[in-house]
C-alpha cells in the first residue's frame, strides 16, 4: 500500500504556474525535506495535500484513497497535520491548555505530558500561550498537532525566526517524533543547516516541479541544484 503519493499536482494561478506537473512518493514512517527558492510554490503544494486549495491538475492519494479535491477538514480527519508558517495558537490560553482543548477536538486519548516533555515545554506548562517566546510558540504549535494524534504531518518553515539553539531543538524534536512515534513527517525549509542536522532525504523544488531528490550530500555536490540554491549567498525569507 502506498501512504502519500502526489501524482502530476497542477496549479494556476491567473497565469502563473505555482506547481507544475508535481509527482512525489512519501513512504509511511518516513522523514523528508523540501527545499527551494523562494516562491518556488512549496506552501502551495502543502495547500493542495491538505485541502486548502484544488489542483487544476493532478491526484492526491492517500492509504491508495484519492482524496483529491477533499474538503480540509475531511483530509485533517485521516490523520493529516500541518503547521503553517505563522504559529495559530490559543495566546489567552495557558500551553497545557492549548494542548488540552486540541486532543478534546480531535477526541484522541493522548498524554498531555508525554507532549509536554517532547516539545520541551514541561516548564511552562502554566504559561500563556502569548507570553511565550517565539521558539517555543512553534514548538507549542508542534505539540497541537501532535495531540491530534495524526500519521503524517507537514511542517512549513517550523524553524523559521528560531536562534541556532532552537532551530538544533526543533531538529532533535522532529526526528524524535518521526523515530519513536512513528509519524511521517515532510518539512519545508530554507535552513541548509538544519536539513544537514535533520540527515533526512532531500527533495529540492524549483518552477512548481521536483528538479533532484537525494540524500544532503549527493544533493549539495549536484551542479543544477548549486546553481539554483547553494548559489545563492542570502537565502531569501520565506512569504
Ligand atoms: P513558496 O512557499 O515556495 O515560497 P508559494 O507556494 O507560497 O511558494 O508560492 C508560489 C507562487 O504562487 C508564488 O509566485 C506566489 O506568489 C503564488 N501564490 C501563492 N498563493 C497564491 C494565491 N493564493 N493567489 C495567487 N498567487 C499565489
Ligand atoms: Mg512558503
Amino acid at each position: 500500500m502506498s501512504f502519500l503519493e502526489l501524482t502530476a499536482l497542477t496549479k494556476n494561478f491567473d497565469g502563473l504556474r505555482a506547481v507544475d506537473g508535481f509527482s512525489l512518493d512519501i513512504p509511511e514512517g518516513s522523514l523528508n525535506a523540501l527545499v527551494g527558492p523562494n516562491g518556488c510554490g512549496k506552501s502551495t503544494l502543502f495547500n493542495l495535500i491538505t485541502g486548502v486549495l484544488k489542483p487544476d491538475a493532478g491526484q492526491v492519494s492517500f492509504r491508495d484513497q484519492d482524496i483529491t479535491g477533499w474538503p480540509p477538514h475531511r483530509i485533517a480527519r485521516l490523520g493529516i497535520g500541518r503547521k503553517f508558517q505563522v504559529p495559530a495558537i490559543f495566546e489567552e490560553l495557558t500551553v497545557r491548555e492549548n494542548l488540552t482543548v486540541a486532543a478534546k477536538r480531535s477526541g484522541n486519548r493522548v498524554s498531555i505530558d508525554t507532549i509536554l516533555e517532547k516539545i520541551n515545554l514541561a516548564d511552562r506548562r502554566d504559561t500563556f500561550g502569548g507570553e511565550l517566546a517565539h521558539g517555543q510558540k512553534q514548538w507549542l504549535e508542534i505539540g497541537l498537532l501532535l495531540a491530534q494524534a495524526p500519521s503524517l504531518i507537514l511542517l512549513d518553515e517550523p524553524t523559521a525566526g528560531m536562534t541556532g539553539a532552537e532551530t538544533k531543538a526543533t531538529a532533535d524534536l522532529i526526528r524524535t517524533i518521526n523515530q519513536e512515534q512513528a509519524i511521517t513527517v515532510l518539512v519545508i525549509e530554507h535552513d541548509m543547516g538544519f536539513i544537514e542536522y535533520l540527515g533526512c532525504p532531500l527533495n529540492v523544488m524549483s518552477k512548481g516541479q521536483i528538479l533532484k531528490s537525494g540524500s544532503f550530500d549527493e544533493i549539495r555536490n549536484d551542479a543544477e541544484v548549486k546553481a539554483l540554491y547553494f548559489g545563492n549567498t542570502v537565502v531569501p525569507a520565506d512569504a
